[in-house]
């Protein structure tokens, strides 16, 4: 019989992602629900360090596969990899981060292991009859489906932000699985030589707590620099809407919305962006909204928990200027 609640830990230059331990800690509150296990599963080279950082979010047990073909993350060696675990432990669930890596290996692991899956949740619950109930967003977010999934593993992707990440307890202890590679040649169809990171002191788009958006109202790449002011002033990321990405004043990576990326921040500033549908799906989980857009018919008030009608180069250098004053 399936047995356990897998998480899949990502770790980026060795430092592992707060979605990974925002799910851990969900997965731990579940498991003591159902009386099972929390199984944390980390891929790697020299990842195995990384096994005590985890255990503290109350992991029972910790996978580790430690090889030089896995230093770079790719679609085969990472769906190989972790579909024979899968196989050979059948475990009950195996839960992502909803991140670029995420959106990739799911569904990939899902096909290997023709079972189904469900991506970008924002909400996990424990059930007696299906062990696991999602929430997510359906028709571009306007609507949200309930979700039970009946084929084992069950396979999600967590949207970041959706959980808090628990108290460290350093007394947990778990058990250390080594488990070697067996990485074959069919597995190697792609080879990534080198990864450039960007450099930016910002926090992560998609893990950010606070992020200020800008839209077509921005007006041009340098109007970003009054939103930049801001979201250094309260430590947080800057993203866009497509419409600022297409006009070429924003890297795409920043755009939010139903072809960009998912964000549940605890605050987004929506500087300038109407509030098409296609934006609000990537952002209305968000815990606290504020809009500042010039029409006060905008569409973007509808979901704004506070919203300020004015011209944003007004209006956001005064709240920089405040959230500075706060020393935020
Ligand atoms: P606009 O709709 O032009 O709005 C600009 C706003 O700025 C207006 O409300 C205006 O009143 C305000 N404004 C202007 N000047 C100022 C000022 N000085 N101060 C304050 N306010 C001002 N969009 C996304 O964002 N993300 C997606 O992932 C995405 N995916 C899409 C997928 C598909 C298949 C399609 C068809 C569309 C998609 N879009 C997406 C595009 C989406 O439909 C909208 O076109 C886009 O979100 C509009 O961006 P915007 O709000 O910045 O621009």
């Amino acid at each position: 019989m399936a047995k356990g609640l897998w998480v899949y830990v990502e770790q980026s230059n060795m430092k592992i992602r707060k979605a990974s331990l925002e799910i851990m800690s969900k997965a731990r509150e579940i498991a003591d629900q159902a009386g099972d296990e929390v199984v944390a599963v980390l891929l790697g080279q020299g990842v195995e360090a990384l096994a005590n950082e985890v255990i503290p979010y109350g992991a029972n047990k910790v996978i580790v596969v430690d090889d030089a073909q896995l230093e770079k993350y790719t679609t085969g060696t990472y769906t190989s990899v972790i579909s024979k675990l899968i196989r050979e432990y059948e475990p009950q669930a195996f839960l992502l981060g909803h991140s670029a890596l995420g959106r990739d290996l799911a569904p990939r692991l899902a096909q290997r292991l023709r079972v189904c899956m469900a991506d970008d949740c924002i909400a996990m619950e424990y059930d007696p009859t299906t062990y696991l109930t999602f929430k997510r967003p359906i028709y571009t977010g306007r609507a949200f489906a309930q979700v039970k999934l009946t084929s084992r593993p069950i396979i999600a992707t967590i949207r970041p932000n959706t959980f808090n990440v628990s108290e460290p307890d350093n007394n947990c202890q778990a058990e250390i699985i080594k488990r070697n590679a067996q990485i074959e040649a069919a597995d190697l169809r792609a080879i990534v030589k080198d990864i450039v990171l960007a450099t930016s002191k910002r926090p992560d788009l998609v893990e950010a707590n606070v992020i200020v958006s800008g839209g077509r109202g921005v007006k041009s790449a340098q109007g970003f620099g009054v939103l930049e002011e801001l979201a250094d002033a309260v430590g947080g990321a800057v993203g866009a809407s497509r419409a600022a990405v297409d006009a070429g004043w924003i890297d795409i990576k920043y755009q939010i919305g139903q072809t960009g990326n998912a964000v549940s921040p605890t605050l987004y500033i929506a500087c300038g962006i109407s509030g098409a549908i296609q934006h609000v799906a990537g952002m209305n989980s968000s815990k606290i909204i504020v809009a500042i857009n010039k029409d006060p018919e905008a569409n973007i008030f509808k979901y704004a928990d506070y919203g300020i009608v004015g011209d944003l180069f007004e209006v956001v250098p005064l709240l920089t200027e405040e959230f500075k004053k706060l020393g935020s």
